[in-house]
């Protein structure tokens, strides 16, 4: 099919791309990678009278790392750029190929997927589990949103209508980076039946500082599971603690058997990707210390 009637416009600045936002009317859209709005756009799912295409902006595709570690993803950085990274912290690392297929990944943007919302998104998990944020702009300035408070529900995110998310951030680590990214998909290249992000950081004496876990198309938003997190904190990865952890993440999935499988399996699933990354952390952990 094709998309409803629209206005195109592509701003070469910032400042003009608020602008259109801004006086735009009542249903404008960004552009970033197009690799969800335009499927969506050609099923009439979404039909936006203005469409607000920033790939002309400039300065918006680089990934970064601060003199302090902070990572920061700018708005038309591409999957495959982070496919490539060399400066991940290995949740993101683990998780870039296995979005989508290399065409998708050659045009979307991590930015782009967090702005979406989509419960079956990877990159809200594994920036969830990273603590990241989004960095908004609109007519008013900047404002930074915790990524736990920008995914409002299923395809809703925390911007205004004249806003756009310039860039992702995720914190220094707090120590040993470890972690990883499992997804069960039907084949490659699919959206996750299931999927698990794990994030931690460690101490010289391998107690963990921090963690993150994140579960990716087991509800109907991404799901930060808080509790299993907190099962490690301040713990050694231990096989106790594992267990706590990865049991916790299964009690916090809300999964529904559908045709990719039941809702036990799928959340039997969440326990089996959280065990499988922390053991392979402790392991890590101890060849690091030997
Ligand atoms: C065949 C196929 C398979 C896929 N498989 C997967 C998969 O396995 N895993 C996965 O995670 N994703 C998958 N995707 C989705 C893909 O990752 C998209 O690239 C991503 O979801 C959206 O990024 P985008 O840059 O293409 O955004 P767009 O399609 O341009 O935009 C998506 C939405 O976000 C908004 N938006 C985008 N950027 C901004 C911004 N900077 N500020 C404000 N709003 C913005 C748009 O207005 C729109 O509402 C798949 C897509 C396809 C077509």
């Amino acid at each position: 099919m094709y998309p409803s009637r629209f206005r195109y416009e592509a701003p070469r600045s910032l400042a003009e791309a608020i602008s259109l936002l801004h006086d735009g009317g009542d249903y404008v859209k960004v552009l970033a990678g197009g690799q969800s709005l335009v499927p969506l756009m050609k099923l009439r799912f979404a039909s936006p009278e203005l469409i607000v295409d920033i790939n002309n902006v400039p300065g918006l595709g680089y990934h970064r790392a601060d003199p302090d570690g902070t990572l920061r993803v700018g708005a038309l950085c591409r999957h495959v750029d982070l496919e490539r990274s060399q400066i991940l912290p290995p949740t993101m690392t683990a998780a870039a190929p296995l979005i989508a297929d290399p065409i998708v990944r050659n045009r979307g943007t991590l930015v782009g997927s967090l702005c979406h919302a989509d419960p079956q998104g990877d990159w809200a998990s594994v920036i969830l589990a990273l603590g990241g944020e989004v960095v908004a702009q609109g007519p008013g300035g900047q404002r930074t949103i915790p990524l736990k408070d920008f995914m409002h529900g299923p395809f809703e995110n925390a911007l205004a209508p004249d806003e756009i998310a310039v860039e992702a951030v995720i914190p220094p680590p707090a120590g040993q980076r470890a972690g990883g990214y499992l997804k069960l998909e039907r084949r490659v290249g699919d959206f996750a039946t299931v999927g698990v992000a794990v994030a931690i950081e460690t101490g010289p004496d391998g107690a963990v500082n921090r963690a993150g876990i994140a579960l990716t198309g087991v509800g109907g938003s991404t799901i930060a599971a808080t509790e299993a997190a907190l099962a490690l904190t301040g713990q050694p990865l231990t096989a106790e603690t594992i267990g706590q952890a990865a049991a916790r993440a299964a009690e916090a999935a809300k999964p529904r058997t559908d045709h990719r499988g039941s809702a036990d399996y799928k959340r039997h699933m969440v326990h089996v990707f959280v065990e499988r990354i922390l053991s392979q952390g402790a392991t890590d952990h101890q060849e690091r210390a030997a």
